[in-house]
């Protein structure tokens, strides 16, 4: 398939999402020709917010994750080449950098750190002692695991490992955690829109873990995000071609040789990865380039759900950055969060601090508007908009008090994701991690058809630490572990800080 220094091969990436870039990078360091095809006039994918009246609107990253020094996230992104074009603020420092508000007004505050998460526990919990030396322990392991990136450095490369495939709820049950301490643990799992009756412990403990290792917030527009790894792509040879989607995957003898574009112009490569939807992918390819049985999965594949979101202006000398996010949750006596919303108040513009409220919300929600594309549909679908925007806003300041110098900035829907992201129906997450489709997620880490390989959200796991890591494992599938390991790897900051 080439890349090696005497032998250079071509690459196609479809997508240039965070997932899609990210990869396309690393087939760049192995000597690839790399292009990347993405179908919005700019690159960026969910990594790319939008600006109003000034006030720069994020989409797909509020938080993140492990990117202080030394940290996971920080050294994938260091070895990528981009690390330190990041700017970033921490959230948290001594207090909280997350508050859990639920509505029966108990409240927890996530802190930063394994071994302050834990005390914050045992205050919180005293009669539960050994259940949370239980789940201590469990989450220990994975964050040593995390800090090694046992995941990425060993030749096996499997996210899924056996004793950590239970549903997290199960392993809560199991370890005798009370409904309330279960609500609590289950929070991060919200983060990917899965029950924690579905949650696998180990999508749940990533999650977690890598907010405990510290979390942060950009310090930048996500424009400037965007350009540091579009531009280290250039420097190493790549090349982007924007508002031209790919239309469908062209297959010889069995395995990829290109892509056809809308534009009508065809780009040729025996290496494809489209770090897309699978079910984006399936429409691509022709009835019988693709085994039925894995074309079946695909199928059958749920998605998480979309997000409702709301972004509003406040008088940023009334309000200052919070320096933590806030979870509204709702709490049933089974140790259920249910459907609850996220809080964010940042750093904006001038006088003008960004609240934004944002809740999931499926597009039967939104059913009547299905037919219709993003500024047309209709002003009865900008009224159902404003109704659910004001309920959001009556509710957080019910429980955050009153916001002064309000102005609406942007209010957006599932739809507006499903035209915007290409998603279909808009999902927020991709496939959702559920212990009932194990078997779907795993097919997704193996290769579609001769040369064509899945990456992005929906191949490994979802959200931008889960999806970078995904980007490493599926090069290591492409190149061998050998191969990755002696050029990646070793010597690099992935062996360890
Ligand atoms: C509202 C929201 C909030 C989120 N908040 C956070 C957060 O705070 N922290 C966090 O860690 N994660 C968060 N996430 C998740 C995170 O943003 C995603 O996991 C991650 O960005 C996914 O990256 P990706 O590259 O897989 O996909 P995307 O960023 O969706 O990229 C896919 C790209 O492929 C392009 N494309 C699709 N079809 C074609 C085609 N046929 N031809 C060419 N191009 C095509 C699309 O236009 C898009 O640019 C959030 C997600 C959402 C939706």
């Amino acid at each position: 398939m080439g890349g090696r220094r005497d032998q250079p091969g071509k690459a196609l990436v479809i997508g240039s999402g965070i997932g899609g870039l990210s990869t396309a990078i690393l087939l760049a360091k192995l000597n690839y020709q790399v292009t990347v095809i993405e179908g919005n006039a700019h690159p960026g994918g969910l990594m790319r917010g939008y600006c109003r009246q000034g006030v720069e609107c994020p989409v797909g990253i509020h938080y993140v994750g492990a990117l202080g020094e030394g940290e996971p996230l920080r050294r994938m992104l260091n070895c990528l080449g981009v690390g330190s074009r990041i700017p970033a603020e921490r959230l948290g420092r001594g207090g909280a950098i997350d508050r859990y508000l639920f509505d029966d007004a108990f409240s927890f505050f996530l802190p930063e750190g394994m071994d302050a998460f834990e005390e914050q526990l045992r205050l919180s919990f005293p009669k539960e002692q050994g259940p949370i030396s239980a789940v201590m322990a469990g989450l220990r392991e994975i964050a040593a695991r995390m800090y090694r990136l046992d995941v990425i450095c060993s030749a096996e490369g499997i996210l899924f490992d056996l004793q950590y495939l239970e549903a997290l709820e199960e392993r809560l049950v199991r370890l005798g955690c009370s409904p309330r301490l279960r609500a609590v643990l289950g929070v991060a799992t919200t983060l990917m829109d899965v029950s924690p009756v579905e949650c696998p412990v180990f999508y749940h403990h990533v999650a977690l873990v890598s907010l405990l290792f510290s979390s942060w917030r950009l310090a930048c527009d996500s424009s400037h995000l965007v350009d540091a790894f579009v531009n280290r792509l250039r420097e190493l040879g790549g090349t982007i071609l924007s508002g031209d989607p790919v239309k469908g995957i062209r297959m010889r003898e069995k395995r990829v040789s290109g892509v056809l574009l809308q534009s009508g112009r065809e780009l040729n490569a025996p290496l494809i990865v489209a770090a897309i939807h699978p079910r984006i992918v399936l429409n691509l390819l022709g009835e019988q380039d693709i085994r039925p049985a894995f074309r079946e999965r695909i199928l059958q594949l749920q998605d998480t759900a979309g997000v409702f979101a709301v972004h509003l202006g406040v008088d940023a000398g009334r309000h200052p950055p919070w320096p933590y996010n806030v979870y509204r949750l709702h709490n049933d006596d089974a140790g259920g969060i249910g459907e609850g919303a996220f809080y964010q108040l940042r750093r904006g513009s001038g006088e003008t601090n960004l609240l934004t409220l944002m809740t999931h919300s499926f597009p039967g929600e939104w059913r009547d508007w299905e037919g219709t594309t993003s500024g047309q549909r209709g002003s009865d679908y900008e009224e159902a908009k404003e109704r659910k925007a004001e309920i959001m806003l009556e509710e957080a300041s019910r429980l955050c008090g009153p916001f002064s110098g309000l102005k609406k900035l942007d209010v957006y829907t599932p739809l507006t994701l499903r035209d915007w992201g290409h998603t279909p129906y808009g999902s927020a997450y991709g496939v959702r991690r559920s212990t009932r489709q194990l078997l779907p997620l795993i097919s997704l880490q193996r290769p579609a058809a001769a040369g064509l390989y899945l990456a992005g959200q929906n191949a490994w796991a979802p959200g931008i630490i889960g999806t970078v890591m995904g980007s490493y494992q599926v090069v290591k599938s492409i190149v061998g572990f050998r191969r990755f390991q002696e050029e990646l790897i070793r010597g690099s900051e992935l062996e360890g800080p």
